[in-house]
């Protein structure tokens, strides 16, 4: 078993397909065992986000993701990690595989519907950043 971080972000929670995208997750075999809404500060999104600080984007990146309610959710299941990743779709929606979440919910890169953790040990660290109740030890484990 892996556990991963998904948002749902500002774009999609407006767009009113938090129940939608939550179901890809669960009818793929995922398990959602924590998740919440709840408004991102300045700070807490650059915290987030601090491996993108030196980014071009990174301004506009910190503006959309405080710019409304986001649903952070840990989902748990076999390979958690690159199944969301899969169900998910590039960063572009442009470029997302047809039948992903980005191609059919997200309009831009910036406004790209969701963000799921790219690795076990970002997983870890996201999970413990929104959900330090889940986390069951210190280290970088996916526990
Ligand atoms: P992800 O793991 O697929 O979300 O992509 P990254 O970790 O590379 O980037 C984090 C987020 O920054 C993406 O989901 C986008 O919203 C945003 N982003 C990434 N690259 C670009 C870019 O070139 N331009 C803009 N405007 N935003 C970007």
């Amino acid at each position: 078993m892996e556990k991963t971080l998904s948002i749902i972000k500002p774009d999609a929670v407006k767009k009113n397909v938090v129940g939608k995208i939550l179901s890809r997750f669960e009818d793929a075999g995922l398990r959602i065992a924590g998740t919440k809404m709840l408004s991102l500060s300045a700070e807490q999104a650059g915290e987030f986000y601090a491996i993108h600080k030196e980014r071009p984007f990174f301004k506009d990146l910190v503006a959309f993701m405080t710019s409304g309610p986001v649903v952070v959710s840990v989902l748990e299941g076999n390979d958690a990690v690159a199944l969301n990743r899969k169900l998910m779709g590039a960063t572009n929606p442009k470029e997302a595989a047809p039948g992903t979440i980005r191609a059919d919910f997200a309009e831009s890169i910036d406004a790209n519907a969701v963000h799921g953790s790219d690795s076990a040990e970002n997983a870890a660290i996201e999970i413990k950043f929104f959900f330090p109740e889940l986390s069951k030890c210190g280290c970088s484990c996916s526990h």
